[in-house]
């Protein structure tokens, strides 16, 4: 009993641990990314450069969005919940996805039904499962598809779907994403949807999924609305 306490409490710092370094690493990545979208607007640098500005970009939201995952999966939920505005929530998504879309040549199409659709939880984490969504949508899809979101309310139910024309998964690959570690990428960590599925679940809602092989995928998420 008293080994178990013992363990138990070992993990909890690792977990404190983790966060606090992941914590303090994305600091200095935002002071980054920031004098990196300087030098993007300007214009002493000729656009075959600016490409590269636009992948260390996209390269320092990649290792966010890795860090954002395991410090989900470490850190125990303590965070307060709040009224969350999915419009404007899908807004600054949009900002912090639209160049990664870009860099894949896929349109992004985003219907946002109601104005005034609410939900309740974390911002951030709802914009984590967003973002993971949506970059798998974009990784799956061959150039110059799009990728449809869209955003409405079904009675007591805040509905957000996330549709693409990819690769598609087959009924075997269903039943194995979100699984830790699974993935089909090369650089993958096969941790994206299984923090998405968490998240989701802490606000008390479920993700559905749809999707046929080289036809396309659809994620639904479905969450309590909140007036
Ligand atoms: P990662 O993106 O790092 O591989 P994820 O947990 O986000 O990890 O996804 C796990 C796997 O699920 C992916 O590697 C891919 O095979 C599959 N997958 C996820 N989203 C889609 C999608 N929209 N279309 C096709 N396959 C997908
Ligand atoms: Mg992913």
């Amino acid at each position: 009993m008293e080994m178990e306490i013992q363990k138990a409490e070992r993990l909890n710092i690792i977990g404190h641990l983790a966060a606090s370094v992941a914590h303090e690493i994305r600091n200095p990545m935002t002071v980054v990314r920031g004098f990196m979208q300087i030098f993007d607007k300007e214009t002493f640098i000729p656009d075959n450069k600016k490409v590269y500005i636009k992948l260390m970009i996209q390269e320092l939201d990649r290792a966010e969005g890795i860090i954002n995952d395991y410090l989900t999966l470490a850190r125990p939920r303590l965070e307060k919940m709040e009224r969350i505005a999915i419009k404007e929530q899908m807004d600054s998504v949009m900002e912090i996805i639209s160049s990664f879309a870009m860099l894949h040549n896929i349109r992004i199409q985003h219907q946002m039904g109601q104005e005034d659709l609410h939900v309740k939880g974390i911002p951030e984490k709802l914009s984590q499962v967003l973002i993971n969504l949506i970059k798998n949508a974009i990784e799956a899809s061959p150039e110059g598809q799009i990728v449809h979101i869209s955003a409405y309310r079904t009675e007591e139910k805040a509905v957000i779907e996330i549709k693409d024309q990819g690769i598609g998964l087959s009924q075997e690959e269903i039943k194995r994403i979100g699984t830790p570690f699974y993935t089909t990428k090369e650089n993958g960590t096969g941790l994206g949807l299984m923090v998405c599925y968490q998240i989701i679940k802490s606000m008390n809602g479920k993700i559905e999924v749809f999707s046929e092989k080289n036809k396309g995928t659809q994620f639904i998420i479905k969450l309590p609305a909140v007036d």
